[in-house]
């Protein structure tokens, strides 16, 4: 065939394709248009899943008589003028392409008055063509009727789901509008009945009991209206821009799910996805989290719109960052300072009703800890002064700089994370009975000491005062093939922290110290142990490798359940809880800690 220029027709259809791909694509197109025209009152209707009909109806200006000719011309657009428009855009709507593509692949009916206006206009469109035009009557405002979706293109229609999965796109698309436009009231009603609506009254939290309903919206905690750093000497550290600001909700670690699909992003309040940004949400739950999963969160980012281009992707469901690392920063830290913040000690509800939601620890992987070993071998909760100091320490002066992000890194947190708690007692050897002000704690002794040591380790570490024991003969470890790979990449990290570690031929490995935490441990095990640790690490979490590592080493060294404490061994280990940054998790993201409320008790026993 030789070269030719394809037929207005032809063009068209292949351009709208990357428009409207389903019947969703097409309301969140004709949303746009109606929050762009100021509407307050969005009303969205379909039947068969938008298949056979979709009507977004608006109380917004309308279109002017005289404007309505280029309506569904491709780049016909009331919104941008130049290109120096795109850097200030300020609506959702510029590329002026949508009304001509919903028109290529389906017949339009659009009734429309301006405000100002006596007369409104209906427009009747098929197959791209107009097919009636007259004057009419009517409120201001729009009405965009779409039908026939995709009765030209055999191939489209055959991709469409079940009405029902279409009908669910569609309620994800409205809701999502509706989060990011808390002030204007949208509704979705399907097939004759109402299945979404929000009041418009411009609280976020109202919309967000309507989307997730009210006991998963009880578990969301919200992030500070300002993104901003508390402190000059912190914006310098992170040379964060102070016009990224981020607002929204996140859910405590105790609300979680299985994928990452309940992270959503708005830039200016537009939706977008960016895999990316979606990990530094879940790497501010670093260690908060059980192992595969994940949190729920709505991120509402604004900032200048020149530091944003939106104009990535037809749908624009992309964008790019002028200064990406700036907006991943203020991101986990807005998060990270509410998680922190404010997350609840898992309570221990007795009866169904006390519990919200899906139980906050059901769904990961039991509970896996070694055996104790012989007691008196275990590390006790007080550690012994550190013998060897790898690096001389810090000056005192210098800011401590921890190299990832960890507990230690959170600045200005409320200190109030645990109450200051009484030791009555331990239970089975594992657990450690305590009393707080408003009720009954049970500590699980090995979580705890985990989260304890986890944090001296990595605070010491920062500051070059990793601890080490030198280990009186030399041991040569022989590993198997896929252990050597982990030690072979980690060599440094290992080094790093206090386990002075060398190639010794083939899958062998010399090692001349041990981190002192380890100092009363079998140095072939301990390391085997640590090293089978590494080689199954799946935390996506833990993203760093001194992290895992501190991890796998803080395992090994904490005390296990089974071992019997005296009182002052639980007094020091709960004392030196408290102090922690993150004390309710372990490095795992296991709760150290369940509650039992002093109410609860009084319910159970039928004293209220
Ligand atoms: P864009 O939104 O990118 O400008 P569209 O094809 O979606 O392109 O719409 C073309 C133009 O039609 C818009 O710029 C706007 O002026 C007008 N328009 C579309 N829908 C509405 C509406 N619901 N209310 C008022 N004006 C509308
Ligand atoms: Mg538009």
């Amino acid at each position: 065939m030789p070269i030719q220029i394809l037929a207005p027709e032809v063009a068209n259809q292949i351009a709208a394709g990357e428009v409207v791909e389903r019947p969703a694509s097409v309301v969140k197109e004709l949303i746009e248009n109606s929050l762009d025209a100021g509407a307050t009152d969005i009303r969205v209707e379909i039947r068969e899943g938008g298949r056979r009909l979709v009507r977004v109806q608006d109380d917004g200006c309308g279109i002017p008589v005289g404007e309505t000719h280029l309506l569904f011309r491709r780049h016909a657009t009331s919104k941008i003028s130049s290109t120096d428009d795109l850097n200030r855009l300020t609506t959702l709507g510029f590329r002026g392409e949508a009304l001509a593509s919903i028109a290529a692949v389906a017949h339009v009916t659009l009734l429309t008055r301006a405000r100002g206006e006596e007369l409104g206009t209906l427009i009747r469109v098929a197959e791209g063509r107009e097919v009636d035009r007259q004057p009419v009557g009517g409120p201001v405002g729009t009405t965009v009727t779409v039908e026939h979706l995709f009765a030209n293109i055999p191939a489209r229609l055959k991709f469409l789901k079940r009405p029902a999965t279409e009908a669910g796109h569609i309620h994800e698309i409205v809701t999502r509008y509706a989060l990011a436009y808390p002030e204007r009231r949208l509704s979705l009603v399907s097939d004759g009945r109402l299945v979404f609506q929000s009041s418009g009254s411009g609280r976020l939290y109202d919309v967000l009991v309507r989307v997730y309903g009210p006991e998963m919206a009880k578990q969301m905690l919200p992030l500070a209206e300002d993104g901003s750093p508390e402190s000059p000497a912190e914006e310098e550290q992170t040379g964060l821009q102070p016009s990224v600001r981020v607002a929204g909700y996140v859910s405590a670690p105790g609300l979680n799910r299985s994928n990452r699909n309940y992270i959503s992003l708005f830039i200016n309040r537009r939706w977008f996805q960016d895999a990316s940004l979606a990990y530094s949400v879940i790497q501010a739950y670093h260690t908060l989290l059980p192992t595969g999963r994940y949190p729920v969160a709505l991120i509402f980012i604004s900032m200048d719109p020149a530091d944003v281009d939106v104009n990535v992707h037809p749908t624009k469901a992309e964008v790019r960052f002028r200064d990406s690392q700036a907006v991943f920063r203020a991101v986990q830290r807005a998060v990270r300072r509410a998680v922190v913040a404010h997350a609840p000690i898992p309570a221990l509800g007795l009866e169904p009703s006390t519990m919200s939601g899906e139980p906050a620890w059901s769904s990961h992987t039991p509970f896996e800890e070694e055996a104790p070993r012989r007691p008196d071998l275990a590390a006790g909760p007080v550690q012994p002064i550190p013998p060897v100091v790898l690096r001389p320490p810090a000056q005192e002066d210098v800011p401590r700089q921890p190299s990832f992000p960890g507990p230690a890194a959170i600045p200005g947190r409320d200190r109030q994370l645990v109450p200051i708690l009484r030791v009555v007692g331990q239970l089975s050897a594992t657990y450690i009975v305590a009393e707080g002000p408003d009720g009954l704690y049970l500590i699980d002794q090995h979580a705890a000491h985990e989260r304890i040591l986890y944090e001296q380790m990595l605070t010491d570490h920062a500051a070059g005062r990793t601890a080490v024991q030198p280990l009186l003969e030399p041991v040569v470890l022989e590993l198997k093939p896929e252990q050597a790979a982990v030690v072979a990449e980690a060599l440094e990290t290992l080094n790093e922290l206090g386990i002075a570690i060398e190639p010794f031929g083939g899958h062998s490995y010399l090692v001349r110290t041990m981190p002192a935490l380890l100092s009363r441990d079998e140095p072939e095990s301990a390391l085997t142990a640590i090293i089978d640790s590494l080689v199954s690490a799946d935390n996506l979490v833990e993203n760093t490798r001194e992290a895992r590592l501190v991890t796998a080493i803080c395992k090994r060294a904490a005390i296990k359940g089974g071992q019997v404490l005296s009182m002052s061994e639980m007094q020091e280990l709960v004392r030196r809880l408290e102090a922690c940054q993150t004390p309710r998790t372990c490095p795992h993201g296991r709760p150290t800690m369940i509650y039992l409320s002093a109410a609860e008790l009084a319910r159970q026993f039928g004293r209220t």
